[in-house]
């Protein structure tokens, strides 16, 4: 193989990456692993990014943690500001926040619906939007990655999560839509849809009571939940030039759960 033909087709390096939600779970394991391939870093989120912080400075990497609440349009735009400011430019976006909550049609208020909407759609939709929009106006080809989730495809089970389930469906036909929006913009938007992966999300007891992980168990197709490194992969590509002609494609990485 002829030396450094992988690092030239995966590097990242001189690339200033946006992760939404990167202070912990999958977030945090995508801010790690995009550093290591060269890429400089901002995070956005409510509490703080400050142990993906220390994690990426202890090896050298550079990251800026901004506290943004993405369903508020402002701080999204100052935050983006904030990243123009330190690095120059924004090439990519890795759309990562999310929320999630096991309740029927029935259990759930309205409020509790519409913030699940709020933050995996509607944040989404908006840091799409405003990251774009300085992107074009900075002549930058750029590269947008959603995060969905098979949950756009299947409905789970037993939990019922009604507003997650669309809110993840809605992301999948926004990422279309908007690969053809900016296409002549050189912006490439492509989304990911994770099975279930072992984070706080999916483990932490004070979210997931033992009994819905025990009905889970079997129905993994792998017999476990993927790590959030087993993401990266695809995320990387996704990032590099090597995937020059992927717009509008949304990417399983589910150990076979929706084939099933
Ligand atoms: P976690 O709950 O571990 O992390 C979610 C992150 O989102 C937190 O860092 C949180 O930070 C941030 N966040 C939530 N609301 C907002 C907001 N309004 N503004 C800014 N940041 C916000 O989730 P995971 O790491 O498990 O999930 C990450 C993504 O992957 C989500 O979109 C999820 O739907 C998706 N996914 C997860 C799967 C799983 O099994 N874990 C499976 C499929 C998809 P803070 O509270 O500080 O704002």
């Amino acid at each position: 193989m002829q030396e450094g033909f992988l690092e030239k087709m995966f590097s990242l390096k001189g690339k200033v990456v946006l992760v939404t939600g990167g202070g912990r779970g999958i977030g945090q394991v995508i801010c790690l692993q995009l550093s290591r391939a060269g890429a400089d870093l901002a995070i956005f989120s409510r509490s703080g990014a400050s142990q993906t912080k220390q994690l990426v400075e202890s090896e050298n990497g550079n990251i800026l943690d901004i506290r943004v609440d993405v369903t508020d349009e402002d701080q999204v735009k100052k935050g983006i500001d904030q990243i123009f400011k330190k690095y120059g430019h924004l090439d990519v976006v890795i759309n990562n926040a999310g929320v999630c909550y096991h309740k029927t049609a029935f259990e759930a208020s309205l409020d509790e619906w519409r913030q699940v909407i709020d933050v995996n759609l509607t944040g989404e939709y908006i840091v799409c939007k405003e990251a774009a929009r300085q992107m074009i106006k900075n002549h930058i080809s750029g590269n947008i990655i959603n995060i969905a989730s098979m949950s756009g495809h299947i409905v789970n089970i037993p939990q019922m999560q009604a507003a997650y389930n669309a809110s993840k469906a809605g992301v999948i036909q926004m990422t279309r839509s908007l690969a053809i929006e900016w296409i002549d913009n050189n912006i490439r938007v492509n989304s990911i849809s994770p099975g279930y992966v072992s984070t706080p999300m999916s483990i932490d007891p004070a979210f997931v009571p033992q009994e819905l992980l025990d009905a889970w168990k079997p129905l993994f197709p792998m017999h476990r939940m993927a790590k959030p490194e087993e993401l990266c992969g695809a995320i990387i590509w996704l990032c590099s030039e090597s995937a020059g002609y992927v717009t509008g494609a949304d990417i399983l990485i589910d150990g076979a759960y929706t084939v099933v």
